[in-house]
């Protein structure tokens, strides 16, 4: 990823860039945090944010692109409300509490649904896209996006977090969609 590519000709408009699927190994390896926020990261964050939207998906880490930075963004709202997206840069959670069982996909897990267990509440901290510290509370699926991008983060998929046979399924049917270059 570099900023001088291009030249003068280099479009500034976000870019869309591809999602990695379940089983590139990018995916399944803990995120480093970020040092300065260079136009680079800036333009990663733009990114994700189109990729996110155009997908569509509620929320995109940095792994997910084959960018191992502990970076997500999160719009539960699909963008139909402009303060619904949140960019979380180095995120930490600050609480979690209680418990949700819910349906959840991923889009790095296309085709694929499975309920998970996850918080009913969480609160994270972080970094916003212009360095200034955030707290974001989140309730239900928002709690539930939280944890799933910072799973990201650290190398996990929401297909990690199954157990016995729902897991062995999924993981079946992807290695059966991989060999036939289905995936
Ligand atoms: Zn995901």
């Amino acid at each position: 990823m570099r900023l001088a590519e291009g030249g003068p000709e280099r479009s500034l408009q976000p870019m869309i860039r591809p999602i990695l699927k379940y089983g590139d190994r990018q995916l399944h390896e803990p995120a480093r945090p970020v040092g300065d926020l260079t136009p680079e990261i800036d333009r990663l964050i733009a990114d994700m944010i189109d990729t996110m939207y155009t997908a569509p998906g509620i929320g995109l880490a940095g792994p997910q692109l084959g960018v191992p930075l502990r970076i997500f963004v999160v719009d539960v709202t699909l963008g139909r409300d402009p303060s619904g997206l949140i960019v979380m840069i180095n995120p930490e959670f600050v609480e979690r509490e209680g418990m949700q069982l819910e349906d959840e996909g991923c889009l790095s897990v296309p085709g694929f649904n499975a309920t998970v267990v996850r918080p009913e509440r969480a609160v994270v901290k972080g970094l916003d896209r212009h360095g200034v510290d955030h707290e974001h509370e989140g309730k239900g699926l928002l709690a539930r996006a939280f944890q799933h991008e910072m799973d990201h983060l650290d190398g996990t998929l929401f297909v990690d977090r199954l157990r016995g046979i729902k897991r062995d399924l999924i993981v079946k049917k992807i290695k059966k969609l991989t060999r036939a270059g289905k995936w």
